[in-house]
């Protein structure tokens, strides 16, 4: 559990709320207290827009710039354990949007590699990352998710955190390792859109879970 140090109780007006998030995700995740303590011990406050602070602890999504949001950190922590972390496995994420997904895979000790598509997101999460020291084990690029990173391929993980409309792009099944985990949502924006969670076996995909949700369209 997440307990500040007194000084930090003075300083830091978060602490309360941070506290509040940290109790109710312990309970919806009771098995992954290491999970929850490694999402709380990010500021989230950073990686939201300076007028959406004050909610940064909030388990709500919130806005970033250009239209796009930071995940509702519950379904961050979702995605994560569905994910199957482990230290030192390749992950490959598609949509690093504000980087706090990607800093959370870091500091699981994954080897992210992170692509996103708008340049001007790209730049402020690598200055982010940076600055939390957290770009040891992070590999940014600027570049369309839907192309994969071939070069760096294979990856034992790919998380998707933008939906395709129909289905999730060949390239990035084909970079994909042999019983490497996938978890991405798919389908159209304002339509019925589902988590799916798949495993490659023996070259084939294997359906494991699909769940309702929604996400902000991969384009
Ligand atoms: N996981 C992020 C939120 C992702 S929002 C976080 O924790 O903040 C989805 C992101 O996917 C947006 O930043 C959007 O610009 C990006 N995106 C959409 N289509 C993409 C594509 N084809 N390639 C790479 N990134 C894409």
């Amino acid at each position: 559990m997440l307990v500040p140090s007194p000084v930090t109780a003075v300083d830091d007006p978060y602490v309360p709320s941070r506290m509040r998030l940290a109790e109710s995700l312990h309970r919806a995740f009771p098995l992954d207290g290491e999970l929850v303590d490694g999402l709380i011990s990010l500021p989230r406050e950073l990686f939201v827009e300076p007028a959406s602070r004050f909610r940064a602890y909030e388990d709500e999504a919130l806005p970033i710039r250009f239209g796009q949001s930071i995940s509702q950190p519950y379904i961050v922590l979702f995605m994560t354990r569905l994910l199957r972390p482990e230290a030192g496995l390749r992950v490959l994420e598609i949509g690093t949007g504000s980087g706090y997904q990607t800093a959370l895979l870091a500091k699981l000790k994954m080897e992210v590699f992170s692509l996103e598509i708008l340049e001007p997101l790209y730049r402020e999460a690598e200055n982010r990352l940076r600055a939390l020291g957290l770009l040891s084990n992070v590999h940014l690029r600027h570049g369309d998710g839907r192309i994969g990173w071939p070069e760096m391929s294979p990856f034992q993980r790919i998380l998707i955190t933008a939906a395709p409309e129909e289905r999730v792009p060949p390239a990035l099944r084909d970079q994909l390792a042999e019983g490497g985990v996938l978890v991405a949502p798919v389908g159209p924006q304002g339509g019925a859109q589902h988590l799916r969670v798949e495993e490659k076996i023996h070259g084939r995909f294997k359906k494991i879970l699909s769940i309702p949700v929604r996400f902000v369209p991969l384009v």
